[in-house]
């Protein structure tokens, strides 16, 4: 049974309800709506096909709202593109009309721009496909030389070699875009390029303001996102982060993304937040039919690196192959679980005093070293199987819960399943037989195996787990 999540960004290749299903099916534990593209009416359309689609399927599926955030870019040019050479000279010009861009120069999305970059800044656009070298600001006008050359069109975004734009996470469309996320009920928002903990605390705000309940995704791909004391301080002002290695490569240069992944998710998991490994995954089987040996080892690393969840971009939202990469990408994060040892992670000397964090690791602990086949932690929140899940162990964790939000927001976990109770049991002992009926109804333990339920005292109740119960199921009839 597969423990790494898997994300799906939903575009035109996933606008039907028979791709969708196909995709649920395929097994997506949490689609990305982006907010980069379309309308109300279309995300909307969108949630609802994902939610009739998991109805239908008899599955768990989370929705995730991605902002646009302040992407840059260049404006238009008349003749829609242009070639530039090693050399040739190139002005992006704040000042200048937005369509008018020719060999000379280009327009600017945003106009700060002209103040935040000096000469010798390297700017990159197109994802670094065009490098062009700072030489000097005049007015609104920075007057570059093109250091690496290419066909450039319209819209085309644009990075800061080393990062250090101002620009804040949240624009206007971002914050009416919060307001249609709310509105959809969408289970996380992602915000894009947050620089530091306010911009994440910002879009909480007005998230609550906007009626939502969504768990906030921090999109680290700035360069200033992953210096200390700003990388641990934005994971603590989100739920999740992402590892957005598209717009980090541009930032910090790609010879630096892989030890940032891993620091991210090593980070991450210590402070207690859901880590998703984001962008170029499975890119070529956008067309082709079977991944590349790189992405086969993309994947399996982001799995022992101990990522939560594994997303899809491109590959789902424009490819010819949806459902056919969902499947293989699970069963590659399947193969790569199996092969790790996970008595290793009982190392670390964190220290809490919380009850229900002390029920949880000593839940792992003793899981791991017992050969425990299944843990049910009866939860209202979740949280209880989060810090579980932030140890690494090959044993399945069945979050019992009433709360449908809960579910989907579980649905990201490692290792973590949902599992909706329709009648919550008010005792102990009738709390615990059903645990142990709905293992064996899901088929995962058998008569005489050892399972561990967790509970509180208030049932029902969030965040007061503070039992632990160690049985063995057909013996369970004591409670
Ligand atoms: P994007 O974010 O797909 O919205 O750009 C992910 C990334 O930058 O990797
Ligand atoms: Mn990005």
């Amino acid at each position: 049974m597969r423990r790494t999540k898997i994300v799906a960004t939903m575009g035109p290749a996933t606008s039907t309800p028979e791709s969708v299903e196909a995709l649920v099916r395929a097994g997506v534990d949490v689609v990305r709506l982006n907010f980069s593209h379309g309308t109300l009416e279309e995300h909307a359309a969108r949630a609802e096909m994902v939610r009739a689609a998991a109805k239908k399927v008899g599955r768990t599926v989370g929705i995730l709202g991605d902002l646009q955030g302040p992407k840059l870019r260049i404006a238009r040019f008349k003749e829609g593109k242009i070639t530039l050479n090693p050399g040739d000279k190139f002005i992006l010009d704040a000042g200048m009309d937005e369509a008018t861009g020719d060999q000379k120069r280009v327009g600017l999305g945003y106009k700060q721009l002209v103040d935040d970059v000096a000469a010798g800044d390297e700017l990159w656009l197109d994802d670094g496909r065009i490098v062009l070298a700072v030489d000097k600001i005049k007015g609104t006008a920075i007057h570059t030389t093109t250091v690496t050359g290419g066909v450039l069109s319209n819209n085309k975004g644009l990075n800061r070699r080393g990062g250090g734009l101002s620009a804040p996470a949240l624009t206007g469309k971002d914050m009416d875009d919060i307001k249609i996320a709310a509105e959809i009920g969408v289970d996380f928002l992602a915000v894009s390029f947050p620089r530091n903990a306010e911009d994440m605390n910002m879009a909480r705000r007005l998230m609550e303001i906007a009626g939502g309940t969504a768990a906030l995704v921090a999109k680290i791909e700035r360069a200033e996102a992953v210096l200390q004391p700003a990388m641990d301080e934005i994971i603590k002002a989100s739920d999740v982060i992402m590892v957005a290695r598209g717009d980090l490569g541009v930032e910090i240069g790609d010879a630096k993304l892989p030890m940032a992944q891993k620091l991210l998710i090593r980070r991450a998991r210590e402070l207690n937040r859901i880590v998703i490994t984001a962008t170029q995954m499975m890119e070529t089987m956008i067309t082709n039919p079977i991944p590349t040996r790189a992405e086969v080892f993309d994947v399996a690393n982001a799995v022992i690196d101990g990522t939560d969840a594994v997303m899809l971009s491109g590959e789902t939202a424009v490819g010819d192959h949806p459902a056919r990469v969902v499947e293989i990408m699970a069963n590659l994060c399947e193969e790569a679980e199996n092969a790790i040892d996970h008595n290793a992670d009982h190392k670390d000397g964190r220290f809490s005093t919380l009850i229900d964090k002390g029920v949880a690791m000593a839940t792992m602990y003793t899981a791991n070293h017992m050969g425990v086949r299944a843990i049910a932690a009866l939860t209202e929140s979740g949280s209880t199987t989060r810090w579980m899940s932030r140890v690494s162990s090959g044993i399945p964790i069945y979050a019992l819960t009433s709360s449908d939000s809960a579910c989907r927001r579980v649905s990201l976990y490692r290792g973590v399943y949902p599992v909706k109770q329709t009648k919550a049991s008010t005792d102990a002992k009738s709390a615990n037989r059903a645990a142990v009926e709905l293992l064996l109804s899901e088929k995962v333990v058998d008569q005489g195996d050892l399972v561990i339920i967790t509970k509180g005292d208030l049932m029902g109740s969030r965040g007061g787990t503070n039992q632990l119960k160690i049985l063995r199921v057909g013996e369970h009839g004591n409670g």
